[in-house]
């Protein structure tokens, strides 16, 4: 539905040129919502603005279902009115002056061929129960909550019945608790009516609860791009590790490879670890990554050949659902998360664990 092919845009500054994006491609399916997530700067705002159409690539080519509305080696560049998309942006753009319906109503005013108004009373009225503001037609929009007036903002992209929603940080205005609670609202809704979405954010849980696939950007570059799990799990490096929530990091080397019938190991700063990752050698030296919560004390229920690290508790820090622990080994640390009512404290001496299949080698 969306295909985006070797994007390069280039902005001429004051500073010289900013080459912003660098030579991204992006296949997103029907009905598929797919994140474009990324440190400010890092250039998903721009991609997002080519395929809307309000920026001008210096490279590449873009489709929108079966039209090509930018082809830059063929200097195509069908306007933004034209392509078959609606957007949401962080500041929603409500008209203060007007109603809600009338809010609703602006883009089928605004359309060239004029759209009768018993059919505007139709789409509006059925775009506003969709996101529960039925009711709320007669009231001036400033006069709506924020997560109403970011419910009204989705209500005028539907509206247009456009096949592709974009996104750019519409919950950025809400607040924390407003935030959560219209994450879910908002996939629901947008997959209820069978759009496909590209959805850009700088939150990674915003991306990680809402996507069906995520595109991690650094410099202009898509670092990774794989479904929620797969990148929380299968890190190719450690920026995107790091980007996705907080994770230990080592150096080793391989002296046992994994195989399809029993696990590796992996000699580490920290001791002896198991992988399952197939398809590295003996003697290879590998980067890998194991997210806190995955070093586990040990106890009864531990696989007798799983390898122990032993450590010294140095630090416990109370964080409500984990206590967040720093096992010091001497030359390096690892960060672990516990059940609250686990029962350590600083100096004691513990065992931990990582089961195999939560290290992550990285690739880079
Ligand atoms: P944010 O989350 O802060 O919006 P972003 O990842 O969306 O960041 P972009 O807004 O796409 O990043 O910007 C990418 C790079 O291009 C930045 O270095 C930015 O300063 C630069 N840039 C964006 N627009 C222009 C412009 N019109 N002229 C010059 N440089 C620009």
């Amino acid at each position: 539905m969306i295909e985006i092919d070797n994007l390069h845009v280039r902005f001429n500054s004051d500073k010289g040129e900013v080459h912003a994006v660098r030579g991204v491609s992006i296949n997103v399916a029907q009905g598929e919502f797919y994140t474009l997530l990324g440190p400010s700067g890092c250039g998903k705002t721009t991609t997002l603005r080519c395929l809307a159409g309000l920026e001008s690539p210096s490279e590449g080519r873009i489709a929108v279902g079966d039209t090509v509305v930018h082809d830059s080696a063929k200097g195509i560049s069908v306007p933004t009115f034209k392509r078959d998309l609606a957007m949401v942006f962080q500041s929603y753009a409500i008209w203060p002056h007007l109603t809600v319906f009338e809010n609703v109503a602006f883009p089928l005013r605004e359309m060239k061929q004029k759209v009768a108004e018993a059919e505007v009373e139709r789409r509006v009225k059925g775009a506003l129960e969709l996101v529960q503001l039925s009711g709320y037609e007669s009231r001036p929009a400033p006069f709506l909550s924020g997560g109403q007036q970011q419910r009204l903002a989705l209500a005028r992209a539907i509206v247009r019945e456009a096949s592709v929603v974009l996104f750019d940080e519409p919950l950025s205005n809400l607040d924390a608790k407003l935030r959560a609670e219209t994450r879910l609202e908002l996939r629901n809704l947008v997959k209820r009516l069978g759009m496909t979405a590209l959805y850009v954010t700088h939150d990674q849980t915003e991306a990680l609860t809402m996507a069906d696939r995520v595109a991690i950007m650094r410099e202009g570059v898509i670092a990774q791009e794989a479904t929620p799990t797969e990148i929380y799990k299968r890190p190719v490096s450690r920026f995107v590790a790091s980007f996705i929530g907080q994770c230990n990091f080592a150096e080793g080397k391989i002296t046992q490879p994994a195989t399809a019938s029993g696990n590796g190991l992996i000699e580490t700063e920290w001791g002896n670890l198991a992988y399952s990752t197939q398809g590295r050698d003996a003697k290879e030296e590998v980067s890998v990554a194991v997210r806190p919560e995955n070093v586990r004390l040990a106890d009864a229920t531990t696989p007798a050949d799983t390898p122990r690290i032993t450590g010294k508790v140095a630090d416990i820090v109370f964080l409500g659902e984990c206590l967040e622990c720093k096992v010091s080994l001497g030359q390096s640390d690892l960060i672990t998360r516990l059940h609250p009512s686990s029962a350590v404290a600083v100096g004691d001496a513990v065992d931990v664990v990582v089961m195999a299949d939560d290290v992550a080698l990285l690739a880079v």
